[in-house]
């Protein structure tokens, strides 16, 4: 195959700026995404940068439109996974594939706008090693999305053992240093705002308006919602594990003076009325425990998923106009998170 001038500048140093997009249904938004991101980075970094597109297990022409993409531009990089891993994971694996000195994460469908990059890299500039878009207005998202999120944040920082920033995405400039740290952290279940904010260093917000869609849907219905909130507050709190002993020291108090309550009326009258309070008493108590066996149940099985110890994701295949970094594993002293195959030069075989 013949070489570009400019892929093999790539192929020898990495690029400046990676530009990491998990991808999920997205083949009405793409090109829109390549013309606008592209724009963006070439504004600020010339030629030295790459735009790591994941599919995600799409069930549309998404990876076929990203091949051509990759065939075409020597920027693009292409990496398949082997089925849908979800946002978090879909945006784990470009991580571990990108090589940029500094890496930005924006979604697929321009809701974050790419032109931010200038304002972010001025941050960098300042020397803070995370800048994080803040959403002043978020356009085009219901009211219900708005409150609920609203709430999770709340919830989330009353409970996490760390502040955690609202109203923040996982649109952000990091540092080289914070990507590094990052694919060095093993667990299965991510949540990389939070995680990003535990690494530390110096981070720090630029507020932006979310813009609507560009085009085709959201792919965050209701339940995966409560389920990257659920896989927030177990990364990062342990408080729900001791809500038990909480509630049992409430329980126990007002369990006494129910039986000084108790003692008292049997002294006085010696009644043996009380079969609604004592049902009452045992629904309760029984709904309390259950709902706390399964807070522990559901700690226990992350406990398990992770200490299987799998590959976070599968890459079926990476497609770029020069081979991919070596970097797709992390560093010691943690096994290797995914196994990257071998590269097939974009365009060779379709
Ligand atoms: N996404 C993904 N895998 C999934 C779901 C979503 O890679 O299983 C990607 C999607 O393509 C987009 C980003 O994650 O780039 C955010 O998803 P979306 O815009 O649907 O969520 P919303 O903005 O509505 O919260
Ligand atoms: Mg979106």
């Amino acid at each position: 195959m013949k070489m570009e001038p400019i892929a093999s500048q790539l192929a020898t140093a990495p690029p400046r700026l990676s530009v990491v997009v998990p991808c999920y249904n997205e083949e009405a938004v793409l090109d829109m995404l390549e013309a606008r991101l592209s724009a963006a980075c070439a504004a600020q970094m010339g030629d030295d940068f790459e735009i790591v597109l994941v599919n995600d297990g799409s069930k549309d022409a998404t990876w076929a439109k990203i091949s051509a993409l990759a065939a075409r531009n020597p920027h693009v990089l292409g990496v398949d996974l082997s089925r849908n891993h979800g946002h978090q994971l879909a945006v784990t694996a470009g991580l571990q594939v990108c090589r940029g000195d500094l890496v930005m994460i924006i979604d697929a469908d321009l809701q974050d706008p790419p032109e931010l990059l200038g304002d972010m890299l001025a941050k960098i500039d300042e020397g803070y090693d995370v800048v994080y878009g803040k959403r002043r207005e978020r356009l085009g998202e219901s009211r219900f999305k708005r409150a609920t999120a609203a709430m999770f944040y709340k919830l989330l920082n009353r409970m996490a053992d760390h502040e955690i920033p609202l109203d923040t995405g996982d649109f952000r400039l990091m540092t080289r240093r914070v990507v590094d740290q990052l694919n060095a952290m093993p667990e299965r279940f991510r949540f990389i705002r939070g995680m990003v904010s535990w690494i530390g260093f110096e981070q720090v917000p630029v507020e932006y308006d979310r813009d609507p869609r560009a085009a085709g849907e959201s792919h965050y219905p209701l339940h995966k919602m409560i389920r990257l909130a659920l896989d927030a507050i177990t990364s990062f709190s342990t408080l729900p594990l001791r809500i038990a002993s909480h509630l049992g020291v409430m329980m126990g108090l007002i369990g006494f003076l129910m039986l000084g309550w108790a003692l008292v009326r049997w002294m006085a009258d010696g009644t043996i009325i009380g079969w609604t309070s004592l049902i009452a008493v045992v629904l309760i108590m029984g709904s309390v425990q259950l709902l706390i066996l399964g807070v522990f149940g559901d700690y226990l099985g992350r406990l398990y998923l992770e200490n299987k110890r799998r590959p976070l994701f599968i890459v079926r295949e990476i497609r770029s106009q020069r081979p991919p970094a070596a970097r797709a594993v992390a560093p010691e002293p943690f096994e290797p998170l995914a196994v990257v195959p071998t590269w097939i030069p974009a365009g060779q075989r379709d």
